[in-house]
């Protein structure tokens, strides 16, 4: 069954590994270390007809197929989240492997601050001493100072912190705070941001004008990969369901070529895929509301996670963690 399994690059926690210059291959690899049979890209791909962008599996939550970053090879490179402490390794690697210097000013674009986008930035700078992180001002605080946002992601995910580094705090020298509608030049590259507050109030979406790709966060959804299907993200403490569609239909406004899911992987837009996912939103609020008025919440997330169907992709605990995520944050809403 696992015949062409292959050992995905655990370059571990915080470490970047030495610099190596070989060229990377498109590699399936069927992982199986979440007790289910996962598949993903483990080496790092360049994305078709992106002028440059490369995206990499970074193994989160011990499971394939639910988190990614991508890396722009340009001068200077960019950086859109970082994962976890864990995955700078990983992150490293890749630059390591498009040939830039440590020395290089690297840009990072943070979509927010949740940990799962932002736990590796002290990292990732720790190893790229001139790099410049960008994120909403209203995440710029919890960069410098990650006690709050360390408890409240051990409240939101419980068991699964054990998947977490605690991160360390960003120098703020290093951190730069975007406004809503702000234009970036980056070397040759324009990129503008918009505030798409609906999962997270510090979430920012950037839209690269040259290859015409959103890199979208959280605010499409959760995309299992390579495929048509995308779960409402609805995570506490602080998502707001109308806020949450009219980013939606300002992602549909802009009609970007292609979108970048943090979770997981790109795909070309229409504005089906806008319209699937605000139908997603509201049909999710709506019937897990009504459940929760009838049903202990955990009977509620064990059926949600059923209703996924994810587990041959990201293993049973991630898959009904990820429930547990969506329907707590939606008990919370009115509460
Ligand atoms: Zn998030």
């Amino acid at each position: 069954m696992l015949a062409k399994e292959t050992a995905i690059n655990h370059a571990s926690s915080s470490e970047c590994a030495g610099k190596t210059v070989s060229h990377p291959t498109n590699l399936w690899v069927y992982a199986s270390s979440s007790g289910a049979m996962t598949m993903a890209h483990a080496e790092p791909r360049e994305l078709d007809g992106t002028r440059g962008w490369w995206m990499r599996d970074l193994h989160m939550f011990g499971t394939a197929g639910y988190g990614v970053v991508y890396v722009l090879d340009a001068s200077p490179p960019v950086v859109v989240d970082t994962g976890m402490g864990r995955h700078t390794g990983l992150i490293c690697d890749l630059l390591d492997r498009l040939e830039v210097d440590r020395a290089a000013p690297i840009t990072i674009l943070l979509t927010h601050v949740h940990l799962d986008h932002a736990g590796g930035v002290a990292q990732l700078c720790a190893a790229f001493p001139d790099a410049q992180v960008f994120v909403h001002g209203r995440g710029a605080p919890h960069l410098a100072d990650p006690s709050r946002l360390i408890a409240g992601t051990k409240r939101a995910v419980g068991g699964m912190w054990r998947y977490y580094d605690p991160p360390a705090a960003v120098d703020p020298d290093r951190i730069r705070t975007v406004e809503d509608g702000e234009l970036l030049e980056v070397g040759d590259r324009r990129f503008t941001a918009h505030a798409a507050p609906g999962h997270a109030p510090h979430q920012l979406i950037y839209h690269d004008h040259t290859a015409d790709l959103l890199f979208c966060g959280d605010a499409m959804g959760i995309r299992l990969p390579d495929s048509n299907r995308v779960f409402a993200s609805t995570p506490p403490p602080q998502f707001d369901l109308a806020q949450s569609r009219a980013d939606v239909a300002m992602i549909a406004d802009r009609e970007p070529a292609g979108l970048c899911y943090a979770h997981h992987g790109y795909r070309r837009f229409d504005q089906g895929v806008a319209t699937q996912y605000d139908r997603t939103l509201s049909q999710f609020v709506d019937e897990t509301t009504q459940a929760l008025q009838r049903h202990p919440l955990e009977r509620v997330i064990d059926a949600v996670a059923a209703e996924y169907d994810a587990a041959a992709v990201w293993g049973e605990e991630k898959t009904r963690a990820e429930a547990s995520l969506n329907v707590r944050g939606v008990a919370a809403m009115d509460g």
